[in-house]
């Protein structure tokens, strides 16, 4: 018998009636002959909502008891979930993350899955029963609840299809598939009946929102056949796997990020050793840094200019701020109203001209371009927040019709 694993957004179970649909997809592909584990996560906005209600105590609690209190609207839905299923007659049980036995190590709020031990799991679904797993959670050394990170139930959901030797994993959500630009910006995007996981990587990493970037990565470690599709329309919707379409697709998506901020250190000493400076304090905070760009020496000074995400920029200037007088820099100037526009496709590693196509459409569209970064299947552009939208359409249209 084959195992399916299955998981739902936030969106995709949002009230009763979207619980209630739910069910019935993991019912159909149970009385289909496979075993299922469904994976879910908290309802619509409960994990937002949370937050809140932590702030509203303590605008800086612990990270151990804001895990405690995340992981609550996981609970919500595996318990509603399962109520629906034994509603529509079959046999169900849920699970939160530690009964399932996702082990994970101990960064709080963003913590790693370590193993999954699956004995319970395997004798529930021995046992016959649809199994419905909390996404999001796991339990470290210490016996405490810890989560993924915002959106980690994606990163569950391929976990488990790992750990069980699932057929396949298929994520549901709230659009048909993975399209080759944001469907409410871009008008023409279309949808992708596959993608190969390296390009997958890079989209869900530079803004698409449809898949968390770590399960992408873990699905290509471990070959987990994955597919992202709608829980309102049974339809096809995108493959994810390692290598997609052969017909001659040079660009496979068009994203855009605005959180992104961009720091200049001005007038740094043109000497060996300031960038292992600047970036080595960087790295001992772990703020990840993105493109860089440092000018050609001129009067003995150089400038540094480099992206961070838009919540770690003034750490990161406070933390430069300390370096100034050693680096001899005359000025740290930080800008938030950037956003970064990217090209993703496999197809440019073979097709010279796709990075000229790329800069003549934002030529034409009169978009300044203010730092390039390149890797073999993608080109990123940083610009003006302003032209965030204008550039992506026209970046899309150049290569998509
Ligand atoms: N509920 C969590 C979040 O909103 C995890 C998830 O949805 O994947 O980030
Ligand atoms: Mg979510």
């Amino acid at each position: 018998m084959s195992l399916i694993v299955q998981k739902f957004g936030g969106s995709s179970v949002r009230d009763a009636g979207r619980v209630m649909n739910v069910a019935g997809i993991i019912t159909d592909t149970w009385k289909a002959g496979n075993r299922v584990v469904a994976v879910v996560s908290a309802q619509g906005d409960t994990t937002d909502d949370l937050i809140e209600k932590a702030r509203e105590i303590n605008p800086n609690p612990s990270r151990r008891e804001n895990d405690m209190l995340l992981s609550a609207g996981e609970q919500i839905s595996v318990a509603l979930l399962a109520m629906a299923v034994e509603k529509l007659g079959c046999p169900a049980v849920s699970l939160l993350g530690w009964q399932a036995g996702f082990k994970t190590n101990s960064t709080y709020g963003n913590a790693r899955i370590k193993t999954i031990e699956t004995d319970r799991l395997q004798a529930e679904l021995e046992k016959n029963n649809i199994v419905i797993v909390a996404g999001f959670q796991g339990v470290n050394k210490f016996d405490d609840v810890t989560t993924l990170g915002r959106g980690g139930s994606d990163t569950s959901a391929v976990a488990l299809a790992a750990a069980l030797s699932a057929k396949s994993c298929q994520i549901f959500t709230d659009v048909d598939g993975v399209y080759t630009g944001d469907p409410r910006i871009v008008k023409n995007a279309v949808k992708l009946p596959e993608i190969s996981y390296d390009e997958m990587l890079e989209l869900a990493t530079l803004g698409a929102q449809v898949l968390h970037n770590r399960s992408v990565e873990m699905a290509k470690k471990y070959n987990v056949n994955l597919e992202v599709l709608s829980s309102l329309q049974r339809i096809p919707g995108t493959k994810v796997k390692e290598n997609a379409g052969v017909e001659k697709m040079l660009i496979r998506g068009a994203t855009r990020d605005n959180d992104v901020a961009r720091i200049s250190i001005v007038g740094v000493r043109d000497i060996p050793g300031v960038a292992f400076r600047i970036f080595s304090r960087l790295a001992a905070k772990k703020i990840n840094v993105d493109i860089i760009l440092q000018s050609v020496g001129r009067d003995g000074t150089k400038d540094i200019s480099f992206t961070v995400a838009r919540d770690h920029a003034a750490e990161a200037v406070a933390e430069l701020n300390t370096l100034k007088e050693q680096l001899g820099a005359t000025e740290i100037i930080c800008d938030e109203n950037v956003s970064k526009v990217s090209i993703v496709g496999a197809g440019m590693e073979t097709h010279p001209g796709v990075a000229s196509k790329m800069f003549e459409a934002l030529f034409d569209a009169g978009i300044n371009i203010q730092m390039i970064s390149t890797s073999e299947i993608k080109i990123s552009v940083l610009i003006d927040i302003k032209d965030s939208e204008s550039a992506l359409k026209a970046v899309h249209d150049a290569f998509i019709d």
